[in-house]
């Protein structure tokens, strides 16, 4: 088991991160860079940065760095399955 607790040390990340200030593209609320900036795991898992599709892959949206933003794991996974 080597789980990693470091989000994507991508460029398309750290472009994302600096533009949107660490501030979840959702939420607006801060994001913990690495997993050191929180308590638990199992918080980390909610609140990790993850990217978001602006258009979902589904609707053909791309990959690219104008169709991406970072968002709180559990903002991105709420957004996904809807309202409610
Ligand atoms: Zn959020």
């Amino acid at each position: 088991m080597s789980q990693s607790f470091s989000p994507p040390d991508t460029p398309k990340f750290r472009q994302l991160w600096q533009n949107q200030e660490g501030l979840c593209a959702i939420c607006s609320k801060m994001m913990p860079m690495s997993r050191a900036d929180v308590a638990h795991s199992t918080l980390w898992k909610k609140w990790r940065p993850t990217f978001d599709h602006i258009i979902p892959r589904a609707h053909e949206g791309s990959d690219d760095i104008t169709n991406l933003r970072l968002a709180h794991a559990i903002c991105n996974k709420r957004r996904g399955t809807g309202k409610g």
